[in-house]
């Protein structure tokens, strides 16, 4: 195959030997890879990836890479982290080429930093390459745009889920709740009810739009519209399968006129979703 580089003339890097790439493979969609994550991809030895990378990405590995799993396999315990962090410096070490393969983005909620930190302890050159975040490019896909004017001028990412498990204690969610106005959760499909609650507690009001967003820009993905009192009922109902994004907010509500992957199986959009009847004429 020829090389990237030559294919479309743009100055990529060589991927050297002994160097780590630690790259965001985006929510699953291969089309929503970097040139650099597929040049990476096509150069590695070695790909080290998560359980959440799309297998459609794996397949644009060179014809000699070896593929590591790295996450969680028929119940049995993931890897620590430590142990994955080792094993990059041990391969990079070997003179190989390194190639970490992460779902989104490697830097937002997926623990990139810890295993880069470890890269630099110990010497070893890296480069990252930042790919498309579940939260924001999985939304898109969902026809949900994390901001709108005259809607929210801020919008705030939260993990569901901390490493024990629980609704993350270390949240303020009163003041999530009072200051933003679009709140996206990774990682929230099993604390839905709880964080619907807190919120709701906290001033939120019960029926504000809430989407469920289940394996975004896949062939699978899933679109639940709901709000805070039943967000969570209805996911159960509608047996909605992780991994699942879930947005707070009057975004939400622009679904039923931008959901152009809805459009493309024949759903009809709503040319006014936010009913303001706006005096914007379709352009002749
Ligand atoms: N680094 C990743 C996030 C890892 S945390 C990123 O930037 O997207 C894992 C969580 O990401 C999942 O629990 C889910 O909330 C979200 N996620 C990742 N891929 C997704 C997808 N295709 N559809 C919906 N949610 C996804």
């Amino acid at each position: 195959m020829a090389d990237l580089r030559d294919a479309l003339s743009v100055d990529l890097p060589e991927f050297e030997p002994g160097w780590v790439w630690l790259v965001g493979a985006g929510p699953g969609d291969p089309g929503l890879l970097t040139l650099h994550a597929v040049h990476g991809l096509r150069q590695a030895d070695v790909i080290v990836y998560d359980a959440l990378v799309d297998s459609s990405v794996l397949k644009l590995a060179g014809p000699n890479a070896a593929l590591e799993y790295a996450g969680k396999r028929g119940g049995r315990p993931s890897p620590q982290q430590p142990d994955i962090s080792n094993r990059l410096v041990t391969l990079a070490r070997q003179k190989l080429r390194v190639l970490r393969l992460k779902g989104g983005d490697p830097f937002v909620f997926g623990r990139g930093g810890e295993e880069a930190l470890t890269l630099t302890q110990n010497g070893i050159p890296y480069r990252v390459v930042p790919g498309i975040t579940a939260g924001i490019g999985g939304l898109g896909y969902a026809g949900i745009p994390v901001t709108h004017r005259n809607i929210n001028s801020a919008v705030t990412f939260v993990t569901g889920h901390a490493a024990h498990g629980d609704v993350p204690g270390d949240l303020d969610w009163a003041a999530i709740a009072r200051g933003s106005p679009v709140i996206v959760i990774y990682m929230a499909l099993r604390q839905m009810q709880a964080i619907a609650e807190r919120l709701i507690a906290a001033g939120r009001s019960w029926s504000e739009p809430v989407a469920i967003v289940s394996k975004a820009t896949t062939a699978q993905q899933q679109v639940v519209i709901s709000d805070l009192a039943n967000c969570a009922a209805d996911a159960e109902v509608r047996e909605i399968q992780p991994p699942v994004m879930v947005v707070v907010g009057q975004v939400v509500r622009l679904q039923s006129g931008l959901d152009w992957v809805g459009a493309l199986a024949g759903r009809k959009l709503d040319p006014d979703p936010l009913g303001l009847e706006q005096k914007q004429k379709p352009v002749s």
